[in-house]
């Protein structure tokens, strides 16, 4: 099988990047290791090729932005979801307080506002933060197909320096977007950052996504295909913060980065990618992920404006 040898090729190239550092805002990932590197791809009927250290964990981070963001719509359905949080690229960095003049709805679900947001519309009236943490967490596990546990440590470490995250929450909260108290929505918003994967996990999880919604290897329908072609489209245009353009015109894949490393893009029809390397470019996206993206993109022909 030529696929495992090219990917290797691949990282080969991109492993001589050593620029960037990983994410030190939050004490603990700037204990790990920066030249992990990991390379999946799975496609959408199943079959999973990866190199490096594609087995190794690491933290999901913002990555699950856009999952839960999925879990919002299909709970609530995209009209109400779309009071609370626009679709609009903000052009800001990842935390910033980017909300609309006058309304207070974050630009789009995949800056720290509109996750937030996200994140607290999901379960019924009512429900704990606990009990919602769960339902994120189940989600995620039925993506990767697999049980993820939770980095105890990066979820105390980041709760420790949550300053931001809970300004936002409380801007949130006085403009009525959420309901619930700041402290629980965030404390559960860091927990759902804090879920531990590997590069195979988020290649599975985002061959869902190129799959229409359905799981290649378990078979479940998480998403509807209306779902995910609106979700896909937001993570083109918001996944990759205040750089979406730059990405857009080179790679030309949804995606989605996370500050643990991972970045993720889903091809439909075809294929999920994921890239684990910790070292991040000023807008908090991995180095060698980005190129290596950009490498896959231009040798296999995957840029969505592609011409054939
Ligand atoms: N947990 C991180 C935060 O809220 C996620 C940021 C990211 O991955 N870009 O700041």
């Amino acid at each position: 099988n030529p696929v495992p040898d090219y990917l290797a090729e691949v990282a080969e190239a991109c492993a001589s990047l050593t620029s960037g550092e990983p994410a030190s805002y939050i004490p603990e990932l700037a204990s790990v290791d920066p030249d992990r590197y990991g390379v999946a791809m799975a496609t959408i009927d199943g079959a999973l090729y990866s190199v490096g250290d594609a087995r190794h964990e690491f933290t999901i981070q913002s990555i699950s932005k856009a999952f839960v963001y999925g879990l919002a719509v299909r709970e609530r359905g995209l009209t109400e979801v779309l009071r609370k949080v626009d679709v609009e690229p903000s052009g800001d960095p990842f935390d910033e307080l980017s909300l609309e003049d006058g309304t207070g709805r974050p630009r789009n679900p995949m800056i720290n506002a509109g996750a937030i947001t996200t994140h607290a519309l999901v379960g019924g009236d009512g429900v704990s933060s606990a009990g919602r943490f769960e339902e994120i967490h189940r989600l995620l596990c039925d993506l990767a197909g697999r049980e993820l546990s939770v980095d105890e440590e990066v979820w105390a470490s980041e709760m420790s320096v949550s300053d931001r995250n809970l300004a936002i929450a409380h801007l949130l909260r006085s403009h009525g977007i959420i309901s619930d108290s700041p402290e629980e929505v965030v404390s559960a918003y860091v927990r759902q950052c804090a879920v531990l994967v590997t590069a195979e996990d988020l290649a599975m999880m985002a061959a869902t996504l190129a799959n229409a919604g359905v799981q290649p290897v378990t078979g479940q329908r998480i998403f509807s295909g209306h779902q995910v072609r609106h979700l896909l489209s937001v993570m083109l245009t918001c996944g990759m913060y205040d750089s979406a353009g730059d990405w857009v015109s080179n790679v030309g894949i949804p995606a989605k980065s996370g500050v643990g490393g991972g970045i993720i893009g889903a091809l439909p029809g075809q294929v999920g990618i994921a890239t684990f390397a910790p070292r991040l470019d000023p807008h908090g996206s991995s180095v060698r992920g980005i190129e290596t993206f950009e490498r896959l993109s231009h040798d296999m022909g995957l840029h969505l404006m592609e011409v054939a």
